[in-house]
């Protein structure tokens, strides 16, 4: 049996009809950008998350850039932002010349709440956590942090749409949360998409005048902006997807426990929920000491994985700049040697996950 790590085919599929409806309404009604189908899609998903505003963008590197814009922060200022993320994280701060200081993970793969106050500084800004695979980040004392030292807060929702922490959404705990809409995310386009989410009226309006170039009134350019806007045909189908993103959650919720209930290879660490926090599985992740030998075993029973991610941001090439060395951030190079994800998708067969799990407990090292 051949096992792909995702299968974005089989998300269509599970609701074919509908999304090749809206694709034609929308082909058929002659507007394709900043339309009906992107404010319906900001309305229904602030209600989702439980936001006031959201604005949609055309991908989750934008919103990033764009929500640490609005909040001006920039050259000369610090970002606290977990070792252990995709680049994209980083970027946002880097693309504003903001500082990213480089704070270690948890044993759940989220920023380390302990080891925040050593991080801090005069130039310290403001927080980025990242809701990294799915799982909310122990925002209690992310929280209580921020507010003792006055600085902002945004949340990397790129994985992690519809989690929660003590039954609030993720996206909501602070002054902007940045969404992908990428097609492997849990809540993903046919194409690329983000967004932001937000209670504050005047960023909401900042960004939704930078997404376009900077204009509130067309060919009335306030500012230097880009051109970020989510188009008419993604938002609608991603109009069609939110409505079952619940159940879509719920399949991913149950393809996690049957790992959890049933993989037990000592040679494997399985991932830990975090006390009060719901996981939305973006990525099942386990570790492995002799994970590239793991990697090739899974490859000649045709299971493919992948790493989550190889090479942290502060040792990849386009951080040289930053001067950091191997070494720095140990617990964070110590998982990018050892994590791996496992296949989970919606659609994922009995078949496909019994597979899997014998495999995975049949692995000797
Ligand atoms: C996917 C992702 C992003 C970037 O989103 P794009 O839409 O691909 O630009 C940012 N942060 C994290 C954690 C992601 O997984």
């Amino acid at each position: 049996m051949k096992i792909m790590p995702n299968r974005m085919d089989r998300g269509f599929e599970m609701y074919k009809e509908e999304f090749e409806q809206k694709a034609l309404e929308v082909l058929r009604s002659g507007w394709y950008v900043l339309g009906k189908e992107v404010s319906s899609f900001e309305e229904e998903f602030a209600a989702y998350v439980g936001a006031k505003y959201c604005v949609g963008l055309a991908s989750g590197l934008d919103a990033l850039q764009l929500a640490f814009r609005a909040l001006n922060i920039g050259e000369g200022d610090e970002v606290l932002v977990q070792g252990n993320t995709y680049i994209a994280s980083v970027m946002g701060i880097t693309m504003n010349n903001a500082t990213p200081v480089i704070v270690e993970p948890d044993e759940y793969y989220q920023i380390d709440t302990t080891k925040l106050e050593a991080a801090l500084t005069e130039r310290t800004k403001a927080v980025l956590v990242v809701h990294l695979y799915g799982e909310n980040a122990k925002m209690d004392d992310i929280l209580s942090f921020c507010k003792k030292h006055d600085l902002k807060l945004v949340e990397d929702c790129a994985q992690s749409h519809g989690s929660t922490f003590n039954g609030q959404m993720s996206g909501t705990f602070g002054d902007v949360g940045c969404f992908s809409f990428y097609p492997s995310k849990n809540l993903g386009a046919f194409g690329d998409g983000g967004a932001i989410v937000t209670n504050d009226e005047a960023i909401a309006k900042e960004i939704r005048i930078l997404r376009n170039y900077g204009s509130e009134k067309r060919y009335y350019f306030k500012e230097v902006g880009l051109n970020s806007r989510l188009d008419e045909l993604q938002a609608g189908l991603l109009r069609v997807r939110l409505k079952h993103l619940p159940e879509l959650t719920e399949e991913r919720e149950k393809i996690a426990a049957g790992y959890l209930e049933r993989l037990n290879n000592p040679l494997i660490t399985l991932p830990k929920q975090r006390e009060g926090a719901t996981c939305v599985w973006h990525q099942f992740v386990i570790r492995c000491d002799s994970r590239d030998k793991l990697i090739e075993y899974l490859n000649e029973r045709e299971i493919g994985t992948i790493i989550h991610y190889p090479i942290p941001p502060h040792l990849s090439e386009a951080y040289r700049y930053l001067g950091f060395k191997e070494g720095d951030f140990p617990i964070t190079e110590k998982m990018a040697g050892d994590v791996l994800s496992i296949p989970m998708y919606n659609g994922m067969t009995e078949e496909e996950q019994d597979y899997v799990i014998e495999a995975l407990n049949a692995y000797r090292g």
